[in-house]
């Protein structure tokens, strides 16, 4: 596949020949310009701000005498957007070979009324003038908007066009008065760097009938655009990476790919190295991870001295500690109506869109990771594993909605987590653990994914095949823990992940249901769910379907682990102590019967030792007891009633 590296050029423009001798004893005279000029060309600064002509006669020679001095530097010359100020630039540049005229006006409305007494239009109009004019003398012409950052965005967004427009090469945003934060100035940048491609965003709503497949979407906007070329983020689903290859035939089009921003390892990497070894495991990854990226590093060593904290992340949550609650963003009128879509498009599926506090928008999106760093990253690595009922969030983030759709980067929420510890805001065991989850986790199932898909998708390594009980969809079941759990992802959509893995997909593994049936479900209920991070979450980790690529041994356990990391079994009519009898939690007696169903397998695993040598210590009429119990409960499990809907969705994916 063709993927676009995007290398960016970030060019060094020096004004301390014109700002820096504003600051008080640094004034200086033409030749100290020149001489301050010199060891700013020998530092490799790319364009040299000289000075202001208009300013004064010693502005104008030190421009004049620079620009013959140093031929090879390009010199920019300061001028207001007005003729005289442009032409008297243009004047001081006539010996530069590589020049610059750097034009600016105000346009903040504050700036307008009181200092220039001008309309929006008289500037919109006097900035493009004065652009075209310097054109005249340059091909160089930096336009500044003066005071940017309080200028109304929708007038600055016209200015960067018409300016552009106009001749401007470079726009510079300044934040003149100091106004705004960097987060803002970034998300501002952002958006003007769009503006600034040319590029018109079209949206289409869902419902529209023409839109609902996208193939009619993408031939109508390519008749109407006349576009050749698609360009785009290379699809991390593996039915969209197919789909999408086939639109160059079906469109008379050229596909463009770009390395996909939401990720930061190199997929081919991946693949190369999962290649060489005998087991690609997470942990020899995610060191690299750390290494090449320099994350939580003293050199080449581990900040702290182990990699890996993860014993430090498993305490229970002690009675009466509530943890800070999560934010809520308010739906704006976009997304309210967009709820009402979902709930009429899909009034049939579980679950509900009303109600939706998630953040959409980017800002939401930093705003949630700033207050997660705040409130619950100082907690998080002690209560990682811990449940309880009534705290579906815990300590945990709930950032992968808005980090699996780019709301978030990946390595802006690393770096947030290590700047919080390097603070001293956060203990070495939180942010170790959140940043192993993104840096560590995170990137390598989706490496696994892309390495060892399609294939993957169908694995099915203990022969599984029991259909999904109903109470998945409900949680209508005398288990307490399932029942929490399901319908607290009926309700959000989420779920954290010791309750994906060690209650949800626990019980699917030792009740022996079919992986492909676990995974279908797992992608149609969560909100962050898509196919490269439910797939092998699902196949993998969760159900050891793939034999062991992924984890070195089942995730499984019986009741004891589910008591001791939270408090289901208090409200729960099973009991987790019990293995026998009507009481026993099912959990127990699953949890012996799968060990002695697959022990032949399982014994060639050193780590499943010591649980092989407990279900030895079972006594043989105790084990035919827990037999009996779990072909019983399985047989009435009520099951197979897969939703219409459901059975639509799996339709269109292919495995
Ligand atoms: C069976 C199963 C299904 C899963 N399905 C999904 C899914 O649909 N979408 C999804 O994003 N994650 C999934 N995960 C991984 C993990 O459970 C969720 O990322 C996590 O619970 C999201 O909540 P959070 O943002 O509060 O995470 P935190 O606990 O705060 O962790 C921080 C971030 O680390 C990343 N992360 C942590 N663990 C994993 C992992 N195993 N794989 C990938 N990223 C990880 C996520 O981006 C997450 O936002 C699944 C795990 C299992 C076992
Ligand atoms: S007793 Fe068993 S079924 Fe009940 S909550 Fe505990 S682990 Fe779950």
């Amino acid at each position: 596949m063709d993927v676009v590296q995007e290398r960016e050029r970030v060019y060094i423009f020096d004004t301390t020949l014109r700002d820096g001798e504003q600051s008080p004893g640094c004034s200086m005279t033409v030749p100290e310009k020149l001489r301050m000029a010199q060891k700013l060309a020998e530092l490799g600064v790319d364009i040299l701000e000289a000075g202001f002509p208009i300013a004064s006669e010693g502005d104008y020679q030190a421009v004049r005498l620079i620009s013959t001095e140093l031929p090879w530097v390009r010199v920019a010359a300061l001028a207001r957007a007005c003729r005289l100020d442009v032409e008297r630039a243009a004047s001081a540049l006539e010996p530069a070979r590589l020049s610059r005229i750097h034009t600016f006006i105000a346009t903040s409305d504050i700036h307008l009324k009181y200092k220039l007494r001008k309309s929006r239009q008289q500037v919109l109009e006097e900035a493009c003038a004065a652009v075209e004019l310097a054109r005249q003398f340059t091909d160089d012409v930096e336009f500044s908007a003066e005071d940017a950052t309080r200028t109304d965005p929708a007038f600055l967004e016209e200015v960067v066009r018409a300016t552009i427009d106009a001749g401007a090469g470079t726009v510079n945003i300044p934040d003149t008065v100091g106004y705004s934060t960097p987060d803002e100035f970034g998300d501002l940048i952002a958006h003007l760097v769009t503006v600034a491609a040319g590029r018109a965003v079209h949206y289409h709503a869902l419902e529209a009938p023409r839109y609902l497949d996208s193939l009619s979407a993408l031939r109508e906007a390519t008749r109407k655009t006349k576009q050749r070329e698609i360009w785009m983020i290379e699809p991390s689903d593996r039915h969209t990476l197919d789909w999408v290859q086939g639109l160059p035939a079906l469109l008379d089009i050229e596909l463009r790919f770009f390395r996909n921003p939401l990720f930061l390892a190199d997929l081919d990497d991946f693949a190369r190295w999962a290649g060489s070894v005998r087991s690609p495991l997470m942990e020899t990854f995610y060191r690299r991870m750390r290494r090449e990226y320099g994350v939580l590093m003293d050199g080449r060593e581990p900040v702290g001295g182990a990699w890996n904290l993860d014993k430090q992340n498993r305490k229970r949550l002690p009675r009466g500690l509530v943890p800070p609650p999560v934010p809520r963003f308010k739906p704006d009128a976009v997304t309210a109506q967009a709820v009402a879509a979902v709930d009429r498009l899909f009034a049939d599926h579980p679950g509900r869109a009303e109600g939706l506090d998630l953040p959409v928008t980017r800002a939401d999106a930093r705003s949630a990771l700033r207050r997660f760093v705040r409130d619950r990253l100082p907690a998080f690595g002690d209560y990682e594993d811990a449940m309880a009922v009534g705290q579906p969030t815990l300590f945990h983030s709930l950032l992968s909605p808005a980090l699996n759709v780019g709301l978030l980067a990946p390595m802006e929420c690393i770096r947030a987590a290590e700047a919080a510890y390097r603070g001293g805001a956060v203990p070495l065991n939180a942010a170790e653990g959140f940043i192993r989850q993104i840096l560590g986790w995170r990137e390598y199932v989706r490496g696994i994914y892309r390495t060892f898909m399609p294939a993957y998708r169908g694995r099915n390594a203990l022969a599984a095949a029991h259909p999904l009980p109903d109470f998945y969809w409900d949680g209508r079941t005398d288990m307490y823990c399932l029942r929490q759990v399901v319908s607290q992802v009926v309700d959000m959509g989420w779920s954290h992940h010791i309750q994906r893995l060690m209650v949800l997909c626990n019980f699917a593994t030792l009740a022996g249901l079919s992986p492909q049936a676990v995974n279908d479900w797992f992608l149609s209920m969560y909100v962050d769910a898509h196919d490269w991070v439910v797939t092998p979450n699902v196949i993998g980790m969760g159900l050891w379907a793939d034999g062991g690529t992924m984890a070195t041994k089942p995730y499984i356990s019986s009741a004891a682990y589910l008591h001791r990391m939270g408090d289901y079994c208090e409200s729960c009519r099973f009991r987790h102590d019990q293995r026998v009898g009507d009481d026993a939690c099912p959990f127990n007696h699953l949890f012996w019967t799968f060990l002695d169903a697959h022990r032949g397998r399982l014994s060639a695993n050193p780590r499943m030792s010591m649980m092989l040598r407990n279900l030895e210590r079972i006594p043989a009429a105790e084990l035919a007891e827990m037999r009996n119990a779990s072909r019983k409960f399985l047989k009435d499990l009520p099951r197979g009633s897969y939703p219409a809907w459901a059975g639509g969705l799996k339709a269109t994916r292919p495995s």
